[in-house]
């Protein structure tokens, strides 16, 4: 750890994000302090850990103590706890960006309010609501608590109203939305920064392949996006920032959909599908990928700092636009380290959690001069990963 007058930055929460960002930080010269919880958490193997519930005043305080800035690492962070640890140092991103993606109604009508496409939806409180809004609605759909889902967790399909009482009972019963199934062609993502100067940064859109509601592979940049589609999802990221005022990374995951154009050919749409205040798993790969990392970014612009290139990093280690790179997540056990360490160019991150099913445990990174030189190893990584898995 480095010492004496290096500034310290204050993370509520202390998993994996924190534990990356932690790491990003020491880099730069900063101290990280992580408030979690739990003793274990994977934060406190490479940064200090202060353990104790959110809303409790005195781990707050410990937390913050003489801390250049407070982030958060997860957006379920109780408002309290934002709240009072804004107090003592900047809260960045602020209390805004938190709030609005607490809840998903709200944050739908943000993104209606910005002027994103969004999937048609409706709020629901019971499960005859439910059943009359998948009428209206009609086809089919997914149902999604409003407040705590992550992963895919606290979400259902339905297939017509007649599953309205299996699905609401699913979910525990609690409030909710629930929108039409988006036919897409893929799932793509963009994390972007924005600095206390209002400066924004831009990673490349990146396409997000899913197992069980789990984000299992992304592939940076994403192929063959349209400049279109590339710009339209920084208009929506540039809407969106200044919008909340936001401070440090920010990522908006959409669906691209397949459209007929005017004149008779075929274009692509993006619907927003959700967005986090945070570094975000699919932009893990942009700690060996990108000029600047997204933690080393988010650091940057919590800090008041300039923010660095989000530029691609060739495998050879220039810079370059061609690259191509891939990430695995490591889900529920770890695959045979050997086994993985022993693949030309590919970067290992252990995040030193013990196993459980559907935990995240760590993530490999694959780099490749062009996508087609990275498919067989990604192949390789996800079998080993997922035994059984045929992309
Ligand atoms: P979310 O928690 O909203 O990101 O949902 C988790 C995953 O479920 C998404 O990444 C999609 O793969 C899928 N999903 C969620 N909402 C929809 C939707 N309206 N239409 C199709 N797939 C969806």
């Amino acid at each position: 750890m480095t010492g004496g007058d290096a500034p310290i930055l204050a993370v509520l929460g202390g998993g994996q994000l924190g534990r990356m960002v932690a790491i990003a930080a020491a880099e730069l010269g900063v101290r990280t302090r992580v408030l979690d919880p739990s003793p274990c958490a994977c934060a406190g193997h490479v940064a200090e850990l202060v353990v104790g519930p959110y809303d409790d005043a005195a781990a707050i305080a410990a937390l913050t103590a003489g801390a250049a800035a407070v982030t958060y690492e997860f957006e379920r962070v109780p408002a309290g706890a934002a709240r009072l640890a804004a107090t003592s140092a900047p809260l960045r991103p602020g209390p805004e960006s938190l709030a609005e993606t607490q809840d998903r109604a709200r944050e739908k009508r943000l993104f209606e309010a910005c002027g994103f496409a969004v999937a048609p939806w409706r709020a629901v409180d019971s499960a005859a609501q439910l059943a009359d809004a998948c009428e209206e609605l009609g086809g089919p759909a997914v149902l999604k608590t409003r407040e705590g889902g992550y992963d895919g967790r606290g979400q259902a399909r339905l297939d017509a109203p007649a599953d309205a009482q299996r699905a609401w009972e699913a979910i525990g019963g609690a409030p909710a939305i629930v929108e039409s199934l988006v036919a897409f062609r893929r799932e793509l993502s963009l994390v972007c920064a924005r600095g206390v100067d209002g400066q924004t940064r831009f990673y490349p859109l990146v396409e997000n392949t899913h197992r069980r509601g789990i984000l299992f592979i992304t592939r940076a940049p994403a192929a063959d996006v349209d400049d279109e589609v590339e710009a339209d999802a920084r208009r929506h990221a540039v809407t969106l920032l200044e919008r909340l005022g936001h401070v440090g990374v920010l990522t908006i995951e959409f669906f691209e959909v397949a459209e007929h154009a005017a004149d008779g050919g075929r274009a692509t749409r993006l619907v927003a599908n959700e967005f986090a205040p945070r570094v975000h798993n699919s932009g893990h790969w942009t700690i060996e990928g990108a000029e600047t990392s997204q933690f080393a970014q988010h650091v940057r612009a919590v800090l008041g700092w300039p923010l660095g290139s989000p530029g691609i990093i060739d495998n050879d280690g220039s810079y370059a636009t061609s690259g191509a790179w891939a990430m695995v997540n490591l889900v529920g056990s770890m695959p045979d380290r050997r086994a993985l360490l022993g693949m030309p160019g590919l970067r290992l991150h252990d995040y030193g959690k013990s196993p459980r099913p559907g935990r995240k445990l760590g993530h490999a990174t694959i780099a490749g001069r062009d996508r087609a030189a990275i498919e067989d190893r990604l192949n390789e990584v996800a079998r080993l990963a997922e035994p059984g898995f045929g992309l």
